[in-house]
């Protein structure tokens, strides 16, 4: 054993990486625990329609509080949940929680918003992915025009041809469907525009480099001549929410209105729900 362990062999051994494979293997894991002891969470990111400065949709974002690790974020534990196929339990214990919090949030008779739920490619790509959309609405009695879902363009790419008839179903249901992360996926526009689509999200990464605004007017003019709504992600700052209000951009969201809350928090935003930009309101919302 120690005598076949030759200098080269040590880059597998580099503490950082298997610190990582260690950490991603306990995650795996613990994946079945966490989900039956309920330790994982949404929080609820508003989306504020430009015209009328309220809360027309609320994105629902998960988060892992682990017992021993404190809160854990989705970026490190969804491409392995999507990789053992626990994406699939996840995902639907996702959007019966987030269809269950809408719906008690009607039922106490606040404003009535969509709530939108983050799907992977893995969940579409579920022979049941209609009949379990189907299941949860029933369950959760939310009227479906009050559900979006949010899949990611690299998502659809992933996805195959028999999965446009699935969103045409969504659709026909009165589901919402948005584009997310449009414009990272170098997809052609022709194959993404088969999927008949409400929205399209423009990345974070394109909102983020205005006033230099080339790709983002170019997502909001398609958006416009193909006559869907174009909702802007990851807006920070004032000078991004007026550019982006005044070229026609329908809806906004990001850190300057509020960062994804508790379900208790986001309520209470809700039930004022107004749009708040002046710095001295922005700090009130997010303290
Ligand atoms: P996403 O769907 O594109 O969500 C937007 C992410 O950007 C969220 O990160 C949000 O907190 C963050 N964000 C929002 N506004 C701003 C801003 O102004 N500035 C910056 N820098 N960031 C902002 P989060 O919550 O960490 O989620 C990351 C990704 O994880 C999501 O990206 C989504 O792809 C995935 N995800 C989250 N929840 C779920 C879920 O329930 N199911 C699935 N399949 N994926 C999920
Ligand atoms: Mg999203
Ligand atoms: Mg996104
Ligand atoms: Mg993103």
């Amino acid at each position: 054993q120690v005598k076949s362990r030759g200098k080269k062999d040590y880059g597998l051994y580099e503490p950082k990486m298997s610190e990582k494979i260690y950490k991603n293997f306990m995650m795996v894991s613990d994946f079945n625990r966490a989900l039956r002891e309920n330790e994982f969470v949404l929080h609820y990111q508003p989306r504020y329609h430009t015209g009328t400065s309220k809360i027309q949709c609320v994105e629902a974002l998960i988060r892992w509080d682990h017992p021993e690790s404190g809160t854990i974020s989705p970026l490190e534990f969804i491409p392995l949940a999507e990789e053992t196929g626990f994406i699939i339990p996840l995902g639907k214990w996702v959007l019966r929680e987030a269809c269950r919090q809408n719906k008690a949030w009607q039922d106490q008779g606040l404003p009535p918003v969509r709530v939108a739920v983050n799907c992977s490619s893995r969940q579409l790509q579920q022979d049941d992915f209609i009949p379990m959309i189907k299941e949860v609405i029933a369950q959760t009695r939310l009227s479906p025009e009050w559900l979006e879902i949010e899949i990611t363009e690299s998502g659809l790419m992933r996805s195959e041809h028999t999965n446009i008839v699935k969103l045409r179903e969504l659709r026909s249901l009165g589901i919402h469907i948005s584009i997310d992360d449009f414009g990272t996926g170098y997809s052609s526009l022709n194959y993404l525009m088969q999927f008949d689509v409400h929205a399209l999200k423009i990345d974070r990464r394109f909102v983020q480099q205005i006033p230099n605004a080339v790709i983002a007017n170019t997502i909001i003019s398609l958006c416009r001549s193909l006559g869907l709504n174009v909702i802007a992600e990851g807006v920070e700052t004032v000078e991004q929410y007026e550019y982006l209000r005044r070229y026609g951009c329908d809806e906004v969201q990001g850190f300057l209105f509020g960062k994804p809350l508790p379900a208790k928090t986001f309520e209470m935003l809700l039930r004022k729900n107004e749009i708040l930009v002046r710095n001295t309101s922005i700090n009130a919302v997010q303290s």
